[in-house]
């Protein structure tokens, strides 16, 4: 609830101009400073000065040690990568005056929320506490900085305003078959399950008052450039639905569990293989890659710069990384980056889930189970609900294609 309410002050711009921070050692005040896309920011030096870290610029990362805890940020870029985990922020660190800054919500967000007994944050005295700090000053010294917005346009049971209209991209298909589907029942591949989830999903979004477009509906091939351009006028985010599987070779059925992408350089060797994987695909479609002569890298980073939905795009899946995490039965392998060609051509938030492996016995009973279907279809149904929910609650819109 308190990073509700200091999401929706920041963004209605109210950020404060200056945050406390209180340990035993004392209380230090830390200006905010507004950085170049209007997100407030904290320089760095002084937040590890006053909570005891280290911070140091390697290469495109800025690293900051605090409570003996590495994390790293991208420069330039709304993520920090915390436990091996890349995580999305509503801004990026940056370097401004030969300065490090990181977002505000780093110190009022992401530090309570990862060590909650030993940091608080107080969005209306606009004060973090770590644990054995003298009490808050007396209240009448305090700034408001909660939102009070009032909002009376009617609502759908879920919460999101009416009038979304999301694309499911259940992926492969026809001459496609996608992965083999080793533990799926005979003769039932990628290309059938992705179908199957995919068509429960629209089913669950319809039935909570989102509008869904599919790239397709029955067993046939969509050219991968072609798939995102289902997301564009009036859409508002993009889901590819996709298996995992991985080749031959020793202990690979081991390997189980699911994972969300978002459009990036692929950060891992594993995130490159699954971008190959699913970017092979390609070789069905003679006349698309005549056509997108530039599927490369090169393609992708360009289109990377252009991007703007980037951010959006992150938190999109971290929330439908949380919400599969409720339901699955495999491993959370978390939030990833990787260049696939699927997500470039969205002109919206465009994720990837990939929601097992087939080449798994446990995973590939759960896939193609009725009940394990339906609960996936409810936690993306669900997941997608909440980011729409969210985004309306940051920017006051029905519609995440606003301009911005
Ligand atoms: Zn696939």
């Amino acid at each position: 609830m308190i990073a509700l309410i200091a999401a929706a002050a920041i963004a209605l711009g109210r950020a404060p101009t200056a945050i406390s921070v209180a340990t035993a050692r004392g209380e230090t005040t830390i200006e905010v400073r507004t950085g170049p896309a209007g997100a407030p920011l904290l320089p760095a030096s002084a937040l590890v000065g006053a909570l005891g870290g280290t911070v140091r610029v390697s290469g495109s990362w800025a690293e900051v040690d605090i409570a003996r805890q590495p994390f790293r940020f991208l420069l330039g870029g709304p993520f920090y990568r915390y436990n091996n985990r890349l995580q999305p922020l509503a801004a990026p660190a940056a370097i401004l005056d030969d300065t490090v800054y990181l977002p505000l919500q780093f110190a009022t967000e992401v530090l309570p929320r990862l060590f909650a007994d030993r940091y608080r944050y107080d969005p209306a005295a606009a004060r973090l506490s770590e644990a054995g700090a003298p009490p808050p000053p007396p209240p009448a010294e305090r700034v408001t900085v909660v939102a009070d917005r009032r909002d009376d346009r009617p609502r759908l049971p879920s919460g999101i305003l009416p009038g979304h209209m999301v694309t499911i991209d259940p992926g492969h298909g026809g001459v496609d078959p996608g992965n083999p589907g080793l533990f799926f029942p005979r003769g039932v591949r990628e290309k059938d399950v992705t179908l199957q989830v995919g068509l429960l999903v629209r089913e669950e979004l319809q039935r909570r008052g989102v509008a869904v477009r599919m790239t397709r509906t029955t067993d046939t091939l969509i050219a991968l450039g072609d798939r995102g351009g289902y997301c564009s006028e009036g859409c508002d985010l993009f889901l590819s639905i996709h298996i995992n599987s991985l080749p031959k070779r020793p202990g690979y059925t081991a390997a189980r569990g699911f994972e969300t992408y978002f459009l990036a350089e692929a950060k891992t060797e594993d995130a490159r293989r699954v971008a190959r994987m699913e970017n092979d695909a390609v070789r069905f479609e003679t006349e698309t890659v005549a056509a997108h002569p530039a599927g490369g890298l090169d393609f992708i980073l360009k289109d990377l710069q252009l991007n703007e939905h980037l951010r959006e795009s992150a938190l999109l899946a971290a929330r439908v990384q949380d919400n599969l995490d409720r339901v699955h039965t495999g491993t959370n392998r978390g939030v990833k980056q990787a260049g696939f060609m699927v997500l470039t051509t969205a002109r919206r938030p465009a994720i990837l889930a990939e929601l097992g492996y087939s080449t798994n016995p446990e995973d590939g009973r759960f896939l193609t189970s009725a009940a394990g279907q339906r609960r996936l279809a409810v936690a993306l149904a669900d997941a997608v609900v909440a980011y729409l929910h969210e985004y309306e609650r940051r920017t006051g819109s029905p519609d995440s294609t606003g301009a911005r």
